[in-house]
């Protein structure tokens, strides 16, 4: 049975002070209220100063890991404020966020860049969160399931099926994300069918059957149950609800 993965990334925010109270709210949640919600994994990707932080806190829970939200594609060398693989796995992260639609259109991360860091990734032993997904207005003109299949293609179908059943794939549109404007359950299921049957096109059935596709996109405490309960839908990468500790713990627990 594939995994049923609850991401939290809390994007550039939270001073430390901030970072601490949140990270404490949320263990404590996740202890009181969702420790039974052992088949949900829990990932915290806060800001990558805060990484050492969480893993601290989250020490004493069982289901809870942390992640980064980016790392470079190289593994060292002359790349001023850029964070490596190798450096996250030398502090024990095991998830990091790559691709995300904000690198991409922030600092223009290509798919065939994306595909470098991918490698970096797995070559250091952490699990990618590739994240795909088309803009508003290719949803609304264009062969918007043809470009997210191209976004796996070009990032993802290089790997050997044995590095591929390492990756998770986030689905996150656009246009949903920190808009308010969730995909229908419908819509996230049609694409997440679409974008197995794509991987079931290169690497066989059964393991596009245990690659776990997360939705993100205004997912929230109100509307994760119905997500969640969609065939394909695997869990959420989660921005704005991961900032607040009880909707956070709500969205985990609709994925149970
Ligand atoms: C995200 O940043 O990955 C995301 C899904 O954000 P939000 O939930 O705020 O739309």
């Amino acid at each position: 049975m594939r995994k049923k993965i609850v991401a939290g990334n809390w994007k550039m925010n939270k001073t430390a002070d901030e970072a601490q109270a949140l990270l404490s709210e949320i263990v404590n949640l996740i202890k009181e209220e969702a420790s039974s919600a052992t088949e949900v994994t829990v990932v915290l990707c806060p800001p990558s100063l805060y990484l050492t932080m969480a893993q601290q806190q989250v020490a004493t829970v069982g289901n809870v890991s942390v992640g980064a939200q980016n790392c470079h594609e190289k593994a060292s060398g002359a790349y001023t404020g850029e964070i490596s693989a190798p450096m996250l796995k030398s502090i024990g992260i095991e998830y990091v966020i790559l691709g995300h639609s904000e690198r991409r259109q922030y600092f223009d991360e290509s798919n065939t860049q994306l595909a470098e860091k991918v490698n970096s990734a797995l070559e250091n032993g952490l699990t990618p969160i590739f994240c795909c997904g088309e803009s508003r207005d290719l949803r609304e003109n264009g062969d918007y399931i043809g470009f997210v299949k191209d976004q796996i293609t070009d990032s993802l179908f290089h790997l050997s099926p044995e590095s591929f059943s390492k990756v998770v794939v986030a689905y996150e549109p656009i246009w949903a994300i920190g808009t308010g404007l969730t995909a229908s359950s419908a819509q996230a299921q049609d694409m997440h069918f679409e974008l197995r049957r794509h991987i079931a096109g290169q690497y066989g059935d059964e393991i596009a059957q245990e690659t776990s596709i997360l939705y993100g996109g205004s997912a929230n405490a109100q509307n994760a149950a119905e997500l969640f309960a969609q065939p394909d839908v695997d869990g959420g990468l989660i921005g704005g609800a991961s900032l607040k500790a009880p909707d956070f713990i709500t969205v985990v627990k609709a994925a149970q």
